[in-house]
Formats: C-alpha cells, structure tokens, sequence
C-alpha cells in the first residue's frame, strides 16, 4: 500500500469518528420478567436478585432488578434484522473499509460499564457512535484499523445506566497460500478439533489410542462425563476411569442438514447417547438411514478414524447383521 492510498481511506475513515449510528431510541418492551428468566436461564445465572421477588423484598433494594449485563438486550431489533437495515454510519464505514480491501472483520473486545440498577417497568434507551478508529495496525491477522462504538444506555428519567464499548478489527486478509498447484494433493478439510484443555486432553489422547474412557470419582466411584475436575457427588478431585464397551441407547437425536461443515459426512446424525455404564456421550450414528434412528435405539459404538487427524468413537445400529 503506498502512502497514498493510506491517505485516502484514512481521510475517508476519520471523517466517521463522533458519527451516531443509532439516535437515542427507547427499547420496544419495558424491562419484564420474562426476558430477564429467560436469559437468566441461557447463561445459568440463579443470582435471586433478578426473578426472586420473596428473596428481593427482604434485599437492600427492596425489588428485583435486571441482570446489568443484559443493558444491550432490551434495544435489540429481532427478526427485523433479517430483512435489512436502513444504511447507517457503522454500515458506511464498514463499506469504506471493504472497497479499499479491508474486507476481513473480526470483534475483539466489549466492555460494559454500569453506573444505575433497573428493574421491570423500566425503559432503556440506547445511542450509539463511533467512539474512535486507530492508526493503521499490523495484526497477526493482516493490517487494518480498530474501530470501537460506544453504546450508551439511559433509563426514562434520562440517568445514564451503562455504557459498551465494542472494538473491531477492519483488515486486508492475508494471502493464502496458492492453491496446491505443486502439490500432489488438494488439502482435505478435517473436522473442528477437539478443545483439550487441562482437564480433559486425557480423554481425546485416550481416543486417539483407541479407547473410550469414563471419568470415575475413586471416592465415591461415581462415572462422570464430559471430564472435570470435581465429582459432583461428593466434591472430590479424586478420580480415576473405565473403558467403555460402547454398548449405548438413543436418548435423543437431530440431523444436521445447514449450514454443511466442510470436514464432515452427510447425512450427519447427531445423537445423545445413554451408554450401559450410566453416562451420556454425544455423538454421530452411522450405518444407517437417518430416517431409521429413533429415540430408545440401541446401538454400538465403534472407534473410527473420522479424517486425517481424528478419532472419535461412531455408533451403529446394533441390530443384527449390521456392523458392527
Ligand atoms: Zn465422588
């Protein structure tokens, strides 16, 4: 990129810092209870100050209130969405970033501050801009800018409640390698890999050495999966585990049809597995027509190389005269 080619999207860009995005727009539905269960529910948070009217009346603050991390929820514009917004700054600046080549996005951080406690009957208000853009960055990503909005959130008397700061990178993708011209083989896409963390990097290695393993508390020899450090039985870190025979049934099942996942095999059935020795597994079922897989299936797993760099236990029907 030359120094002038830099100029002139930097001169287009800047021209967008301090731009609203959103006017000052108060959110369709006043806080209520069930927005606010229902994402209490998604993110398994039981803290009683929010549904707990009983617990909340005995509180310091007399009333429940709405989790603060939810401000941001009550503005948004559901389904409509799918139809297309009305051009604004953020999506201006989005298109000037694209036409000079910085068509990569990746968000990289939000923080939210909270000022004031809202509770059901309350209305927020939300206005966005754009806060900033910084100077042009070279990432491990590609070069690009940062551009950050700054949400703000009011309540009805027009006290400030929150505020979120969202920052995006804009950047030129790097080149991929050509493709494989000089090679002998196209690259084949393997599935997602396997997260193996800490506590549960044994349980893949063991998959990888051919075995389908169960956690077991050695204290109170309760079979747990997936891995984690504590049983939740008895609260020890004690543990050991079994091999699995992979004898299992159907608790549930779902095809996956869209969007196809390069890596994997369609018809892809995924299915919650009980096995015989207590525990669940989820997993694919193969061997069969999809329309054939029903709840209370019995099925036996096998441990197959799934592509070039995975094992992962598949179950077949376990009927008769099918594999295995
Ligand atoms: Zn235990």
């Amino acid at each position: 990129m030359t120094t002038d080619e830099q100029k002139a999207i930097e001169s287009e860009i800047y021209a967008f810092i301090g731009q609203e995005v959103y006017p000052p727009t108060p959110a369709a539905d006043d806080i209520n209870d069930a927005m606010i269960r229902q994402w209490a529910e998604i993110m398994g948070d039981n803290n009683p100050a929010y549904l707990d009217k009983d617990w909340a009346a005995k509180s310091i603050r007399g009333n429940t209130i709405s989790p603060p991390a939810m401000m941001y929820v009550w503005g948004q514009e559901g389904f409509q969405v799918t139809k297309g917004r009305a051009p604004n700054a953020m999506s201006n600046l989005v298109s000037v970033f694209d036409k000079h080549g910085y068509t990569g996005v990746l968000g990289t951080n939000v923080k939210q501050e909270y000022f004031k406690e809202v509770s059901p009957g309350d209305n927020v208000t939300i206005e966005m801009i754009i806060d900033n853009i910084s100077e042009r960055k070279t990432t491990a990503r590609g070069t690009g800018y940062f551009f950050e909005t700054l949400s703000t959130f009011t309540d009805q008397s027009g006290e400030t409640i929150g505020t979120q700061r969202f920052k995006v990178l804009k950047f030129i993708p790097q080149e991929q390698p050509a493709a494989a011209a000089s090679e002998d083989k196209l690259d084949v896409p393997t599935r997602i890999a396997s997260p193996r963390g800490y506590d549960n990097k044994w349980w893949w290695e063991a998959c990888d050495d051919g075995k389908v393993l169960i956690q077991r508390c050695k204290d109170c020899q309760t079979l747990r999966h997936p891995p984690r450090p504590m049983c939740g039985e008895c609260q020890s870190m004690e543990w050991d585990s079994i091999e699995s025979t992979l004898d299992g049934e159907i608790l549930s099942h779902t095809e996956l049809h869209h969007p196809k996942i390069p890596g994997y095999q369609y018809p892809l059935v995924c299915a919650v597995i009980k096995l015989a020795e207590g525990t669940n597994l989820v997993s694919n079922v193969i061997g069969c027509d999809p329309s054939e897989v029903h709840i209370g299936m019995k099925v036996k797993g096998v441990l197959e190389q799934v592509d070039e760099k995975t094992m992962l236990p598949q179950f077949y029907p376990a009927s008769p005269g099918i594999r295995p």
